[in-house]
């Protein structure tokens, strides 16, 4: 390995500034462990999905100490959702009466990078444009894990935080693997509403069909996304990544085509693999997993930024313990992991089982096989 000079060496190195990455480096340095780094491969500047989460994540909030500066941020509130499913009726869940209030439709971008923020204000070291490459061990030295960058010099560390989403690329490194448990693809359109009043009705619209299920949402700056959620080989029979196959079926819906009658059709599509997966084992000896690293949920159960901000306070806790020459705690964050993931695959089920019209349909047959 490399001579790297003091500057380079921290106590905890995490790759990856999503929110499990930047939760993970607020709450070290909240329970003030040494020197953090954290290396972002991005800038902040594109748009991201996984924007609905749920009125509770504002008990994480202020375990974080950024409940404040986050209702500054002004999101956009998500006051209830309609759902069509297991019956063509539309069912509606108000969050009036829900005890934390209501949930918000996140606007990614500005919200990865205010987690960022907050990581820089308590004094945590944030490199943007840092890709991580590799990471090799040297025994017996204080800062034994070296990482190194596409670009930028080398650090070195003594303990490594996997916040790289779906890839877990240095989990992987330690011979970890994602156990997939489903897989599944959103293909997503992102309506402009700037002309209309649409995007004043902020509540999410879920609506199951023969095939998957439709999800339509408020985002900020004026706009609709509407997702399909399916499987990859439904996706490849019915032409569904080409966007003339895609609006014929969003037209035959019975009410996610009447919300975007009157917008006019944007030309791209985008789409995402969502899996259901658990790392395995989600955390060793030196480095551990958060967020989707560690464990990634379908987008049904709009748990992923929840998951991500959860598993970052658990995580700091374990490391802090570690650090400090207590490595049980490490032991208990995998349990933890682990049994969170069962729960997780229970509620899944069950939301699952409620939608029986489609016997006969592959989508919901593969649901209640897996
Ligand atoms: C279609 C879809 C819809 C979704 N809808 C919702 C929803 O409504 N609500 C919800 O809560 N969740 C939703 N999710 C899930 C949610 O987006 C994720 O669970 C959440 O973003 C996970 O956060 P994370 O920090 O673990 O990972 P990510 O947000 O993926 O962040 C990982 C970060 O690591 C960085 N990175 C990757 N590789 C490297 C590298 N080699 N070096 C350095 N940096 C690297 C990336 O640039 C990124 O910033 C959805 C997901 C999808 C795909």
């Amino acid at each position: 390995m490399s001579a790297i000079d003091d500057s380079r060496k921290f106590d905890v190195a995490i790759v990856g500034g999503g929110p499990a990455g930047t939760a993970t480096g607020i709450a070290l340095q909240n329970i003030g462990v040494g020197r953090v780094f954290l290396a972002e491969a991005g800038s902040y500047s594109k748009p991201k999905i996984g924007e609905s989460i749920p009125p509770d994540t504002r008990k994480l909030f202020q375990r974080l100490n950024i409940a404040n500066a986050f209702e500054q941020q002004d999101h956009e509130p998500c006051l209830g959702s309609f759902s069509s499913w297991g019956s063509a009726q539309l069912g509606f869940n108000d969050n009036l009466f829900n005890p934390y209030g209501a949930g918000w439709h996140l606007d990614r971008r500005r919200f990865d990078r205010f987690m960022a923020d907050q990581f820089k204000q308590r004094g945590g070291h944030l490199a943007c444009e840092t890709r991580f490459a590799s990471v090799s061990v040297e025994h017996n030295t204080p800062y034994p894990l070296q990482l190194s960058f596409d670009d930028q010099p080398p650090v070195r560390c003594r303990f490594v935080v996997d916040a790289t989403g779906q890839s877990a690329i240095v989990a992987r490194r330690f011979g970890a693997q994602p156990k997939m448990q489903d897989t599944m693809l959103s293909i997503a359109a992102y309506f402009d509403c700037k002309d209309t009043d649409l995007n004043t009705l902020k509540l999410t619209l879920l609506e199951a069909i023969d095939l998957g299920w439709w999800y339509c949402a408020s985002i900020p700056n004026n706009q609709l996304v509407v997702s399909l959620t399916t499987d990859a080989h439904i996706a490849k029979e019915h032409g569904l990544k080409d966007p003339r196959n895609w609006f014929a079926l969003l037209n035959q819906s019975a009410h996610v085509a009447e919300r975007v009658h009157s917008l006019a059709p944007p030309a791209h599509l985008h789409y995402w693999k969502t899996p259901s997966s658990l790392l395995n084992p989600p955390a060793g000896n030196g480095w551990l997993a958060v967020g989707d690293a560690a464990s990634c949920y379908d987008p049904i159960s709009s748990q992923g930024v929840y998951k991500a901000l959860a598993t970052g306070l658990k995580a700091a806790h374990a490391i802090a313990d570690w650090l400090d020459n207590k490595p049980t705690t490490l032991a208990e964050y995998r349990q933890y992991i682990g049994n969170e993931f069962i729960n997780y695959l229970s509620q899944r089920e069950y939301f699952y089982q409620q939608e029986q019209r489609w016997h006969e349909a592959a989508f919901w047959q593969q649901r209640r096989a897996s």
